[in-house]
């Protein structure tokens, strides 16, 4: 039995689901080096024993690491060496001698070249045991944590919670456009390549945005706008961006066009709004960087709302093209439900929301507490933040615009005393000056939302250094069959 074909998954930043690019990571350029076991070019057999954060089967070699595309815990294969460094290689898997009970079939057919999933070869039980184990291992050994086993003391790290059907959840796609043989496509990009291929079905991606993609490709096949070429810089149409809201239906599409004059622009919006059903919103968002980053500063309006509107448990959100939103519906209510209930609200409390986005969880607390005050860096999140509150009456919460490690203190300095704070940070996790504020504030707890494990296990050692307890972890399976794990996290005051 043989391995993928090398064109694998791996290596390639996936941003949730989102087809993004990035280089390969490859450890070193010698072919060999004093005191390493192997060779590039050598075929080893090696005992799989683990698996990165990037669904990479950890192998071991006479005492060697190395990383290995496709294979999972407990097999046996024969793999080809590509690269090595001091402390690990990589190696491509040759064959596959010994398999894994928990390997399946991935049923997507572009997995192998596309890079938005990495686990869909591992059933989605043992997906759920991993990611817990891996959450466990990053508080052992990055947070210096004792977690709680049958019979000991320490943290309580939950089961992952996991979806009940794994399969097409996300409500946002970011897809490249190009050109192959002179027609405009727009998929992915190929593993180690500029290339883009065309793609119609992902299997993790709500089929109305689906629906919308291929819409609007057709539409702009139909009126020959231009794609974008990456290596040039030249050609119009750079990226669709597609949003569903999914209890309302309503649809968002976001053109990002390498220059503002999009040809036969009236026709492109009537084509759009013909073929997309439930399309409220189409912008256009300026982006003439040579860079891989998808949004340009300039976002316009080309045709209908400005926004489009979702409901999470019973709250209004609304949307703007740039503004952060959990990408999968079904998940993100259980993930909030589980920060308000660690936060144990009466009503009477005071809390602060840090790198709040567009108020989702400010407005979820507020619910339940006295005032709410919410913290965030981009500007037209807050502006949405600020509109969300208004549209669901929700009067007691008060959102700044600012870094939270600047506004926080501020808040300190006003004399806001909060008994909760809650944090959901990017991946880099809380910066130094916000834990040390939150130390100095002393709320009876922190709820910590994470999309990072090992920053989060970072960031709860300094707490504990700092007078806190974790109490217990939650994993929230928001991106099944990618590498990713959010955590909600409960720590208390010591005394
Ligand atoms: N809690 C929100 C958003 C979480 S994503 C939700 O669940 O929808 C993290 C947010 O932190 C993003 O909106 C990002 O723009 C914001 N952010 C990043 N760095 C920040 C900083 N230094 N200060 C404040 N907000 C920041």
């Amino acid at each position: 039995m043989s391995g993928r074909n090398d064109k694998g998954r791996r290596g390639r930043e996936q941003g949730n689901g989102q087809h993004k690019r990035s280089r390969s990571s490859s450890s070193s350029f010698a072919s060999s080096i004093a005191g390493v076991p192997v060779v590039v070019g050598q075929t080893v057999q090696s005992t799989i024993v683990g698996l990165t954060h990037e669904g990479e089967g950890v192998g071991r070699f006479e005492g060697y690491t190395l990383f290995v595309r496709d294979a999972l815990p407990g097999e046996l294969v024969h793999a080809e060496v590509i690269s090595i460094g001091k402390s690990f290689g990589r190696a491509r898997m040759t064959e596959l001698l010994e398999s894994s009970p928990d390997r399946r079939e991935a049923p997507c057919e572009i997995y192998d070249s596309c890079g938005g999933c990495q686990l869909q070869h591992l059933d989605y039980s043992a997906q759920l045991r991993w990611k817990r184990q891996l959450v466990v291992d990053n508080l052992v050994r990055i947070g210096k944590l004792q977690v709680a086993g049958e019979d000991s003391q320490g943290v309580v790290v939950h089961p992952t919670m996991g979806m009940s059907e794994p399969w097409r959840y996300r409500n946002k796609a970011q897809v490249p456009i190009g050109v192959a043989a002179g027609q405009l496509i727009g998929g992915f990009y190929e593993h180690g390549s500029n290339d883009i291929v065309e793609m119609d079905a992902c299997l993790i991606q709500q089929e109305q945005n689906e629906e919308t993609v291929r819409a609007v490709k057709e539409a702009a096949r139909m009126l020959d706008i231009g794609a974008y070429n990456r290596v040039t810089g030249r050609g119009l149409l750079r990226h669709v961006v597609v949003r569903h809201a999914q209890s309302t239906g309503q649809r968002m599409v976001v053109l990002v066009t390498n220059g503002r004059d999009i040809p036969h622009r009236l026709e492109l919006v009537a084509l759009i709004r013909e073929r997309v059903p439930g399309v409220v919103s189409v912008c256009q968002n300026v982006n003439t960087l040579t860079t891989p980053v998808v949004f340009g500063e300039e976002t316009r309006v080309l045709w209908g709302e400005d926004v489009i509107y979702d409901e999470i448990d019973g709250i209004q959100f609304a949307i703007s093209p740039r503004s952060f939103f959990q990408v999968n519906p079904e998940q993100t209510v259980r993930l909030y439900s589980k920060a308000v209930e660690y936060a144990a609200l009466t009503g009477k409390e005071t809390v602060i929301d840090a790198y709040c986005g567009a108020g989702t969880i400010s407005l979820f607390l507020a619910r339940h507490a006295d005032r709410v005050y919410g913290v965030e860096i981009i500007p037209e999140a807050i502006e949405d933040a600020r509109r969300n509150a208004v549209i669901n009456g929700i009067k007691n919460v008060e959102f700044a615009v600012g870094d939270a490690e600047v506004v926080m203190p501020r808040w300190q300095r006003e004399g806001i005393q909060p008994d909760v704070i809650v944090v959901d940070p990017p991946r880099k996790g809380c910066d130094g000056v916000l834990i040390s504020t939150m130390l100095e504030l002393r709320p009876q707890r922190i709820v910590y939302v994470s999309c990072n494990p090992s920053t989060l296990a970072r960031d709860l050692r300094l707490l504990e250094d700092g007078g806190y307890r974790t109490v217990e972890v939650q994993p929230v399976d928001m991106f099944p069959h990618t590498g990713h794990v959010e955590c909600c996290s409960l720590l208390v005051r010591n005394d």
